[in-house]
C-alpha cells in the first residue's frame, strides 16, 4: 500500500543522526529549554529569514501566543481562512475570540477579495489568521495591503508551507507573526509534538518566551498568566540535527512529484487546480477535485489500486460540530468553502515516494471510471 506518509523509510534514512543528537542531549542532561532550543531556534529562524523563532509545544500554541502577544481578547472578531486544520480555529476560540469566515478560492485558499470586503463592512475586525493551506503561498502583497489599510494585526499560520514563496518572499512575512507546527506529517516534522512562532517583532518573540514558561519573567516572577507550551530539547535537537538539513532536499521531492502528477493525471473526472499566481508552492498535501458524490467511488478504486487517499478536509471549520455552540460569523455564507470541501481528494506526495509509486499513483488516478 503506498501511504500518505512513510516514516518507516524516514526512520532508515534518519535514524542515525536521531541516536546521535539522542546522546548528546542525554550527556548533557538537559531536558528542558536549554542550548538545543536556542540553536534550533537560531537555526529556523536563519532559514525563514526572521529576526525571532520562539519553540513551542504545537502550531496550535504558536497561533494561541501570537494572537495573545498582539492582544487579542474575549470580544475581539478574528478574520480566519473558512478551509483548514481544526487548530486553526481552536487557537482563536481558546483566546475567547470570535471567528468570522470568508469565501474561499478555487485552491480552497481564503479568498482575500472577500476578506477586504467583509473588512471594509465590519471595521471592528482587527486580528487575521490567513492560512498558506496545502503549501500554497497567499498573496503576500495582498496580504500586506490588508494590514496597512485595515490597520490589521496579522499571524499567518504557515503550519503547512514551511519554506514556501510568494514572488521570491518568504510566507510569513507579511503579517506581525508566523505560525508553524512540527507535527511529524508536516513538511518539518519531529519525532512527536512541536512548533514555532517566528517574527521580526522583538516584544511579540518577548511576550511568547515568557508565556509558554507559565509567564515566567524572571526565575519564580510570573509577569502573566501563561501556558506550558516548551518545545523540549530533545525535539529540538532532532530537528536541528536531521530535520533542518533535510528540509530543502524534502521540498525538492515533494514539488518533483507534484510536477509529475499535474503533467500525467489526464483524467477528466479529476480536476487538478494549478498552484496559485506567484506561490512557490511546497506541497504539503496534493489535493485533486473529484465531482460531487464521487468521493467514495474514487477513493474505493485508489485503495484496490494500493493507493490510499485523505480529505483536507471533509468539513469546512464553520461546519464543525464542535463550532456549532460557539459564536461565529460567516458573511458569506460559506458555500463556496463547503462545496469545495465536497470535492478535495489528497494524493500522497511525502518526500519517501519512489519514482514506480509515482507512476503507480498516476495509473490509478487515469484507470478511474467516474460514474
Ligand atoms: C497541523 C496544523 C496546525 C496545528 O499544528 P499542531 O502542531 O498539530 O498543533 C495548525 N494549522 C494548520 C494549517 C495545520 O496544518
Amino acid at each position: 500500500m503506498i501511504g500518505m506518509n512513510d516514516f518507516t523509510r524516514q526512520w532508515a534514512d534518519v535514524g542515525q543522526d536521531l541516536h546521535a543528537a539522542l546522546e548528546r542531549t542525554g550527556r548533557r542532561g538537559w531536558y528542558i529549554l536549554g542550548e538545543e532550543v536556542r540553536r534550533f531556534e537560531e537555526g529556523l529562524a536563519g532559514l525563514w529569514g526572521l529576526r525571532h523563532a520562539v519553540g513551542l509545544a504545537s502550531g496550535l500554541d504558536a497561533i494561541e501566543a501570537g494572537l495573545r502577544a498582539l492582544g487579542c481578547a474575549p470580544g475581539d472578531l478574528v478574520l480566519v481562512s473558512p478551509i483548514s486544520a481544526f487548530a486553526t480555529v481552536l487557537a482563536i476560540l481558546r483566546t475567547g475570540a470570535t471567528p468570522v469566515f470568508p469565501e474561499c478560492d478555487g485552491n480552497g485558499l481564503a479568498d482575500l477579495g472577500h476578506c477586504n470586503e467583509i473588512l471594509e463592512a465590519q471595521p471592528s475586525i482587527r486580528f487575521f489568521v490567513p492560512v498558506h493551506l496545502y503549501g500554497h503561498a497567499l498573496n503576500l502583497d495582498l496580504l500586506d495591503e490588508l494590514r496597512r489599510r485595515h490597520g490589521l494585526s496579522i499571524i499567518e499560520d504557515c503550519a503547512q508551507s514551511i519554506g514556501a514563496k510568494w514572488n521570491g518572499r518568504p510566507c510569513g512575512s507579511a503579517g506581525q507573526a508566523a505560525a508553524t507546527s512540527f507535527y511529524p506529517t508536516k513538511n518539518l516534522g519531529a519525532w512527536g509534538d512541536g512548533g514555532a512562532l517566528l517574527t521580526n517583532d522583538d516584544s511579540i518573540a518577548g511576550f511568547t518566551r515568557c508565556w509558554r514558561d507559565y509567564g515566567q519573567a524572571d526565575k519564580y516572577r510570573h509577569a502573566i498568566a501563561g501556558a506550558n507550551s516548551r518545545l523540549d530539547e530533545l525535539q529540538a535537537a532532532f530537528l536541528h540535527d536531521a530535520g533542518l538539513p533535510r528540509l530543502p532536499g524534502w521540498t525538492r521531492r515533494r514539488a518533483r512529484i507534484a510536477a509529475a502528477y499535474r503533467q500525467s493525471i489526464t483524467n477528466p473526472a479529476i480536476a487538478v487546480p494549478p498552484p496559485p499566481a506567484g506561490s512557490e508552492s511546497v506541497w504539503h498535501l496534493f489535493p485533486v477535485l473529484v465531482p460531487e458524490g464521487m468521493k467514495p467511488s474514487f477513493r474505493r478504486h485508489l485503495e484496490r489500486c494500493g493507493v490510499a487517499t485523505a480529505e483536507h478536509y471533509p468539513l469546512a471549520l464553520f461546519e464543525q460540530p464542535a463550532l456549532q455552540p460557539a459564536r461565529f460569523l460567516c458573511p458569506g455564507g460559506g458555500q463556496r468553502a463547503a462545496t469545495f470541501c465536497r470535492h478535495e481528494i489528497s494524493l500522497p506526495v511525502h518526500p519517501y515516494l519512489t519514482s514506480a509509486e509515482v507512476d503507480r499513483v498516476i495509473a490509478a488516478c487515469n484507470s478511474w471510471a467516474a460514474a
